[in-house]
This record gives C-alpha cells, structure tokens and sequence, in this order.
C-alpha cells in the first residue's frame, strides 16, 4: 500500500495545529523516527503548546488567513492538516459557528497548497460527521463508511468536517492535489485538553476522580445517565492510523477509531480501579451528551491495511490518567 507514497525522512513536512493534542504528538513522533524538516504552525502563542520541539520551523500563524496558509506551505510537500476549532460535546453543542468557521482553515490551506505545489494533504474528519438517526441506541451498530449519507451529522462542528471532506475530494478529482482523510473517533491520551471547556470525556472523568481522591470529597458529575456508549482511541493508534492512512493510494474517507465499544459508566469503572478509589455519581441529565451510541466499523480499515487502532482503553488510560495527576500535582495547567 506505501510504495509512491512512502514519506522520505528529509521530506519538507506542515503539522497545522501543531500546538494541539493530536498535531503535538504527530509532531513528537515524526522527530522522533528521524524526520528532519519539520515546520510546526499553530494559531496560540506558543508558550501555550501542548509540546514545542527544538529543530522543528515552529510558526505562530491564524491559518483561516490565505496569507498565512500560502506562508506555512511554501517549500512544502507533504501537509497534515490538525487545524480546528473543536473541543468536546460542552464545546461543539455550543460554539456551532465558531467551529464551522474552521471551514476556512481547511479551504485557505487546500488553496494555498494547490498553489505552492503540495503533493499530499492529510485531513482529519472527525466520527460526528455520521447521520444522527444511526446512532440513537446505546447498543448501536458499529458506523460504516457509507453511513455519513444521507448527510445528517453533528450540526455544526460535523457539518463543516463533511464539507471539508468533499472539497478535499474535489481538490484531487479537479486539480490532482493528493488528499486523504481519516475520519477519527474520540482520540485521548497524555498531552490532551483536561479542562477548561474543551475537554472529552476521558480526560475529563479522570481529572475529576484525580480531584475527588484529592479533595476527598468523593462525588463526581457525570454528564446525562451514563449509559451512552462510545469507543476511544489512545493517541498512539491515532498517529499510527494518520501514518498508514496518509502514505497509502487510499483515498476515500475511513474510520480511524478503536471498536472496544464501553458506556460513560463502564469508562468510569475503569478510571476508579486504577484511581484505587469508588465515587459516587451524580448525574447531570441537562448536560450535553451528544448521540446516544457510537462505535466504530473498522471493516474497511482492517481490509485495506490489516491492521485497526488495538491499544485497550485500561492501558491507554492509565497512561492518561497518570499524566493528568502529574499535571495537575505539579501545577501545571493546558487548558
Ligand atoms: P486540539 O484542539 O488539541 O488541536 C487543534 C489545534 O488547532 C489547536 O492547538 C488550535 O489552536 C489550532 N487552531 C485552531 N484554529 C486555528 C487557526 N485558525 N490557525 C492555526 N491553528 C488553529 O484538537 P485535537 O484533538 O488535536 O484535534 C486535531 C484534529 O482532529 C481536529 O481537526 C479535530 O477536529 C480532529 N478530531 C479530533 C478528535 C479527538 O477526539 N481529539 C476526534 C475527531 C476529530
């Protein structure tokens, strides 16, 4: 599947939304195998980096600017696009605009790329562009592919991801620009949002049990009844996903997600055994809860690489949780 598409390790590489979970860490992991001319561009200051690296070309840049897109891919070949306004559902159920204003980063990026002669493009869709009627039980059928249409996604935020789908689509029927795209489900790990407003809720349900073990009061909210199910993917599959997925002649949208399918409350049962605490739950029933299930169909991904995100979500949160109470014991804060 690599063959013409194998990234070379002095290959000029974008990371946009380099200052965020996923780009961060993609940014990490691309140093880290020996890939030299790495340029990193992100809208905050980046004293506000998740993770900043020396002998990266580290740019502060607001990419919903033409300018600022044709500035962070000149001399560029390959671009991964990790740019968005978005957090978890108390961030997307209620900044609908803000996050469909992240139309213009991908459209200004696909443009400048196109100009300045990028080869490949990488976009990162996102789970919440899937019809909203398929995912009304918690015990859901897995989403394949084809589920996106009829279009029905998460207004807003999912909204802009199915857009940008299609233009990247358009971008290499109409101009040869070669994208792909992975459509990921919930990422977390080490190096994510925790709180603040933008987090999801695996990184949240551990802040707030590393708070309840410390404070002692031992109670914690829990947003609508629990029993909604998801999958989550820890962050290692996901860069691994991006990887395979940007470097193969695949080019139609595909899933990039666990399928270890657990509720809200199974997810808390998992954090309290490695909190080594019990907490008592109080349920939030006005609280954004988005779909009531969702899980992964990894059929086309197991079929086109042999391979699905397979990190179990105890090993990944325990990863997370242990980075969280190191961050918040230290007093360190990202949000
Ligand atoms: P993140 O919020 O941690 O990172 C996104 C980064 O983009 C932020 O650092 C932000 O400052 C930057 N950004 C926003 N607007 C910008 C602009 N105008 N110019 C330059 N930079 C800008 O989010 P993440 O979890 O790393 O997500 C990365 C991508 O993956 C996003 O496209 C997101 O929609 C998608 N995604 C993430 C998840 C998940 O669970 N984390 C799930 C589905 C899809």
């Amino acid at each position: 599947m690599i063959g013409e598409f194998e990234l070379q390790k002095n290959d000029s590489i974008l990371v946009a939304g380099a200052g965020g979970f996923i780009g961060g860490s993609l940014v990490a992991h691309l140093r880290k195998q020996g890939y030299t001319n790495l340029r990193a561009v992100d809208r905050k200051p980046i004293s506000d980096w998740y993770q900043v690296f020396d002998g990266v070309d580290n740019h502060v840049l607001d990419l919903k600017e033409l300018v600022s897109c044709v500035k962070a891919t000149s001399a560029i070949e390959h671009v991964f696009n990790l740019a968005a306004d978005m957090g978890g559902m108390g961030f997307i159920e209620t900044h609908k605009a803000e996050c469909m204003l992240s139309v213009l980063i991908n459209t200004h990026l696909l443009i400048a790329a196109k100009e300045t002669g990028v080869k490949r493009f990488f976009y990162s869709s996102s789970a919440c562009v899937y019809n909203a009627d398929k995912q009304l039980n918690t015990d859901v059928t897995a989403l394949k592919e084809e589920d996106a249409y009829p279009a029905q996604p998460e207004d807003g935020y999912g909204w802009e991801k199915l857009f940008s789908e299609r233009m990247c689509r358009h971008f290499r029927e109409d101009y040869g620009l070669q994208t792909r795209i992975a459509r990921f489900h919930n990422v977390y790990g080490p190096n994510g949002t925790y709180d603040g407003g933008r987090e999801k809720a695996p990184a949240a349900i551990c802040r707030k049990i590393i708070e309840a073990k410390t404070s002692g009061d031992l109670s914690i909210e829990i947003w609508g009844d629990g029993e909604q199910t998801r999958s989550f993917m820890y962050i290692d599959d996901c860069i691994k996903g991006i990887l395979k997925i940007a470097e193969s002649d695949f080019v139609e949208p595909i899933n990039l997600g666990s399928s270890e399918l657990v509720s809200i409350n199974q997810l808390v049962d998992i954090v309290e055994k490695i909190a080594d605490i019990k907490v008592k739950r109080n349920y939030n029933l006005n609280a954004p809860k988005g779909v009531r299930g969702r899980n992964s169909d990894n059929t086309l991904i197991l079929e086109t690489f042999g391979w699905e995100p397979n990190i179990k979500l105890s090993d990944g949160l325990a990863l997370t949780y242990a980075w969280i109470a190191d961050q918040i014991e230290s007093g360190k804060h990202l949000a």
